[in-house]
């Protein structure tokens, strides 16, 4: 299926590895130019040389911390005026409730709500202006159904949904979406890191956990980024202009509920 896409510029952030740069790859092989970030410079630049070799797309790399006021400003200077802005960071840590600190709450909120939410409205006036326009916020399973030790996640992330559920509405004649993409458990760094620590808490190996886990999915395994990367790209497709203030469940059937 041809999205519709080819010579439109991106925005994807946090995109060196995992989610984001399945996003960035998948907007790639539609033809899009992108700007991709991460914190960390050489990891960057390597994903940066594999998506240009790949599919001969103009890749401009810009390593800051995404979540501040001077990361946003660096990345907004590649490109102003992007077509299309995935937002992306790192999740909040996990732990009890009981143990946050106001400094903790601010910095889930800062990361996993503001920072989209300042993203959008740098870059939503050309895209209006332009009449074409798709954001997409990568968000977490977590928003639908609450994991328990996650509540920075939980609430920070729930307010971004909330937020943009409304601007959704206001933008969406001027052929500008905003859709949320929520992944269950994905097979990326992030995930191996948490099988890790749980099989070193339970001295089981790391093969044991991971398969356990993919047993308490009805799919029987994680999703693959390459599916969540497609996911996103139909969603800034031409095609896509009347979805919007939609939040795209992937989590295999995780999620028990009928709607
Ligand atoms: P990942 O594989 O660890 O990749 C995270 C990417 O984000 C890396 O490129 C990382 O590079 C970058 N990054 C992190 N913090 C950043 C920051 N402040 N500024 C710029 N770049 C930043 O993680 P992932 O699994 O793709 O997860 C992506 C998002 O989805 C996270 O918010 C995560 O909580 C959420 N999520 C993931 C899953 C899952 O199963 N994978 C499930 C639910 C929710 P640097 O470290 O170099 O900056």
């Amino acid at each position: 299926m041809d999205l519709g896409l080819k010579g439109r510029r991106a925005i994807v952030c946090a995109a060196s590895k995992g989610l984001g740069k399945a996003c960035a790859v998948s907007l790639a092989r539609a033809g899009v130019e992108l700007v991709i970030n991460a914190r960390t410079a050489d990891a960057l630049e390597r994903t940066a040389s594999e998506i240009r070799r790949e599919h001969g797309v103009k890749v401009t790399a810009v390593a800051c911390d995404i979540t501040t006021p001077d990361g946003q400003k660096q990345v907004l200077a590649a490109l102003p005026d992007p077509d299309i802005l995935v937002n992306n960071a790192g999740g909040p840590p996990p732990g009890d409730f009981k143990d946050w600190t106001r400094d903790d709450w601010m910095k889930a909120v800062v990361a996993n709500m503001l920072t989209p939410i300042e993203l959008i409205k740098a870059t939503i006036d050309p895209m209006i202006a332009r009449r074409f326009g798709r954001v997409v916020n990568i968000t977490s399973a977590a928003v639908k159904a609450p994991i328990d030790i996650l509540g920075l996640s939980n609430g920070a992330r729930t307010g971004l949904h909330g937020f943009c559920a409304g601007l959704a509405r206001k933008v969406v004649k001027h052929n500008v979406t905003i859709n949320a993409v929520l992944p269950g458990p994905f097979d990326t760094d992030r995930l191996r890191s948490t099988l890790k620590f749980e099989a070193q808490k339970s001295g089981r190996s790391e093969e044991d956990v991971a398969k356990a886990r993919m047993a308490l999915n009805p799919s029987g395994r994680f999703g693959q980024p390459a599916e969540f990367g497609d996911a996103c790209a139909f969603l800034c497709s031409a095609q896509a202009g009347y979805i919007t203030g939609h939040n795209l469940l992937m989590d295999g059937g995780g999620y028990p509920g009928t709607f």
